[in-house]
């Protein structure tokens, strides 16, 4: 028997959730949650960030 008050309206699993690429945190329904996506080898490649500043954190290390 199913609990009606168990809540299966969930959005995020936190076992599925993303998690930042720079401080490793969990992103789940983080209001400042970046992601970027680019497309290498004709494959679409995405990294979450938890927000703004660990997104630059990530950009401003990549070589030129
Ligand atoms: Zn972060």
């Amino acid at each position: 028997m199913i609990d009606p008050t168990s809540d299966i309206g969930e959005d995020v699993d936190e076992s599925t959730a993303p998690t930042c690429h720079t401080c490793g945190k969990k992103i789940v329904q983080e209001p400042d949650h970046r992601v970027v996506s680019w497309i290498e080898e004709s494959e679409a490649e995405h990294l979450h960030f938890c927000d703004d500043e660990c997104r630059e954190a990530w950009s401003g290390r990549r070589p030129r």
